[in-house]
């Protein structure tokens, strides 16, 4: 089985995309298949090379290796489409040659003047044929009033039909599929084109894309068809199967003007890549047994198109970061601390590797907060009280005014007096000397105990576990922390 991944290099990488790789990727790796990464980037006026960049680097943070594509090479290359315009210039030109396509002079003036009509006359709207069978004196006259023809493929005037390996059995009636352009009249082929003619090239044996591409698929078949009449396929076609939509907020498509739809987004709020392929792997297909936590391994052993499901997916950032929360707290601690330094350095909080001293804070405080965190980025709120310096230690402005109060003074004052005279510095120790201190002597609830004390030294109302905390954090630092706090 060979099947590719094409997206075109236009703006960031998308969690729709990353899905279709994903379900590419463990096609060929469940059959032993090939998986093809190729690049779409016949627009010049809207790819960029940041763009080209972000997708090496997108399907290399997530680990989906390609078997042929950019930089690995392959018995097809080049796979950059930008460096087979030639290939697509003479097929264009034999399609042309042969009849299975001609130039199209109509302006879009007259193509819109004729949709409309269309419309108002109730006729399909789609390209009416206009330019099938025109006479060498209008294609002259045409000439000499300076147009340039784009190309278009002569569609048989006969349904198409096909086996969709997700939908099952679909069918395009003849008049739905209107001729249509393979190349721009500057002379730059379109996807239509160059798809097909490479999926034919590097003998693409499944087609798994997105929902969104069901009305071109007729188009392809046409295009395959007129392929193997001229030679440059060999007949074969491509099964095609088509992964259904993401549906966001609202029951809307997920728009890839969501701010969740973009990949770098949940680089930057610390999800783990694992996590979001196993959250990906989710819309749209299923393990059985309702098995919702695995790695991609995991998936493409397991993976076959029945349990792709035809019917809408929804995106669920909830559901995607509780996920992300499992992945964190199955990790090896030494692996979860190297994946939050990034973030903590970024917040200024430690250096980049953590020097011996932050090493051996992160090593007592990464356990600590394992289990309350479910991205990494949470982790700078959690521990960077550990790491400043006392001076800089900034309070949350809501919970100090909550709880930093006049009435608070005693609580705080009582607790300096119990931790300076405390001999043993320990968790248990300090709780002990606090709960006496407060619970005891002051009569208080431990809510009302606690609170003061936590925002005085870790400068919010949630931290992790206090006692902890404050033996990580060490005796002078808590003192001076409790003492700041009163002025
Ligand atoms: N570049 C297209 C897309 O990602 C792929 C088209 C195709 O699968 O043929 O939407
Ligand atoms: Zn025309």
């Amino acid at each position: 089985m060979r099947v590719r991944f094409c997206p075109s290099p236009t703006g960031n990488p998308h969690v729709g995309m990353v899905r279709t790789a994903l379900f590419n990727w463990a096609f060929a790796r469940h059959t032993g298949g090939t998986f093809v990464f190729r690049i779409e980037d016949t627009d010049s006026a809207r790819d960029t090379e940041d763009s080209y960049e972000a997708l090496l680097g997108a399907l290399g943070w997530l680990g989906l290796s390609w078997d042929e594509g950019p930089e690995v090479g392959g018995p097809f290359a080049p796979y950059r489409q930008s460096q087979r315009l030639e290939q697509y210039a003479d097929v264009a030109a034999r399609l042309r040659e042969s009849g299975h396509a001609y130039d199209c002079y109509c302006s879009t003036e007259e193509l819109e003047q004729r949709r409309e009509r269309a419309i108002a006359e109730k006729r399909a709207p789609g390209y009416d044929g206009h330019c099938r069978a025109l006479t060498a004196e209008q294609v002259e006259a045409y000439r000499a009033e300076g147009r340039a023809p784009v190309l278009r493929l002569r569609m048989p005037d006969r349904d198409f039909t096909w086996d969709d390996l997700v939908r099952g059995p679909i069918t395009f009636a003849a008049d739905q599929v209107p001729d249509y352009v393979l190349v721009r009249a500057n002379g730059e082929p379109l996807y239509t084109l160059v798809n097909p003619v490479d999926d034919a090239a590097m003998r693409i044996t499944h087609v798994l894309r997105g929902e969104d591409l069901l009305s071109s698929t007729p188009r392809q078949l046409a295009l395959y068809e007129a392929l193997a009449a001229i030679g440059v396929s060999d007949g074969t076609t491509p099964s095609f199967g088509h992964l259904p939509y993401v549906m966001g907020e609202g029951n809307k498509k997920l728009s890839k003007r969501d701010p969740e739809s973009s990949l770098q987004w949940y680089r930057d709020e610390g999800y783990l890549p694992e996590a979001l392929l196993n959250y990906l792997a989710l819309l749209g297909w299923s393990m059985g047994e309702d098995r919702e936590f695995f790695g991609k391994e995991e998936m493409a052993t397991a993976f076959t198109l029945e349990r792709v499901s035809p019917n809408p997916a929804r995106f669920d950032l909830k559901k995607c970061t509780a996920i992300n929360g499992d992945w964190i707290r199955a990790l090896a601690i030494d692996d979860l601390t190297a994946r939050i330094v990034p973030f903590l350095a970024r917040a200024g909080a430690v250096s980049e590797p953590p020097t011996p001293e932050q090493a051996r804070v992160l090593a007592a405080a990464v356990p600590l907060v394992q289990e309350r965190m479910e991205t990494l980025a949470q982790s700078v709120g959690m521990l960077a009280f550990l790491l400043v310096d006392d001076d800089v230690l900034e309070r949350d402005a809501a919970d100090t005014a909550a709880v930093l109060t006049p009435e608070s003074r005693p609580v705080i004052e009582a607790s300096i007096t119990a931790l300076d005279g405390l001999g043993d510095w320990s968790a248990a120790a300090i709780e002990d000397a606090l709960r006496g201190a407060l619970i005891e002597g002051l009569g208080l609830k431990p809510k009302i105990a606690f609170g003061p004390v936590r925002v005085a030294v870790t400068g919010r109302r949630v931290s992790p576990p206090l006692f902890e905390s404050l033996e990580i954090l060490g005796r002078p630092s808590t003192l001076r922390r409790l003492r700041d706090s009163l002025v």
